[in-house]
């Protein structure tokens, strides 16, 4: 059995850039709106000596009516069945309402969990992140998905625990 990464996080934050990065798949859509990929998709990965299942999640809603209305029964389901979950987040967006509802669950799952800013090609990193540590997922990682930046030193902290 393969580990399995989750990749969760609202719409249009840069999940299945990162998926496709890392799986070298063709066939996950990489939206310019919202919402396109709807089922999880699963890929299989290599890093370094580390062999791993990504999984790819539609989304989450992100309307701000809590936990049940913001998350999406697939991307729940894959958080189940994960290994390790990444949250990804904007960068140029800032913090929303549904980050946070995600967190919240992301926080009682108690399993391994790393909160990932994506989009911070162009930008200053470090100001555009400062307020997700309030998300007390631990530390942010910076990465820009669609250049690879920051996605080694992800990985090399991620698949330690798998
Ligand atoms: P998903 O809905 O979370 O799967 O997000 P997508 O992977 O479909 O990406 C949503 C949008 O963000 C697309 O227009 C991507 O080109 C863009 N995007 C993804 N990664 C980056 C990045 O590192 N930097 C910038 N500037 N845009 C990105
Ligand atoms: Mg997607």
């Amino acid at each position: 059995m393969l580990p399995v990464v989750a990749l969760v996080g609202r719409p249009n934050v840069g999940k299945s850039t990162l998926f496709n990065r890392l799986t070298n798949s063709r066939d996950a859509l990489v939206a310019d709106y919202p919402g396109l990929t709807r089922d999880r998709k699963y890929g299989q990965a290599r890093y370094g000596e580390h062999d791993f299942i990504l999984v790819d999640t539609g989304g989450i809603e992100g309307d701000e009516k809590g936990i049940d209305a913001a998350m999406a029964r697939q991307s729940l389901l894959a958080m189940e069945e994960a290994d390790v979950v990444m949250l990804l987040v904007d960068a140029r967006d800032g913090l929303t309402a549904a980050d946070q509802a995600i967190a919240r669950h992301i926080r009682q799952l108690g399993k391994p969990v790393f909160l990932v800013a994506n989009k911070v090609d162009g930008i200053d990193g470090d100001s555009a992140c400062a307020e997700f540590w309030g998300l007390s997922l631990g530390e942010v990682w910076q990465i820009a998905a669609a250049h690879g930046r920051g996605v080694t030193q992800l990985l090399d902290n991620a698949l330690i625990p798998v």
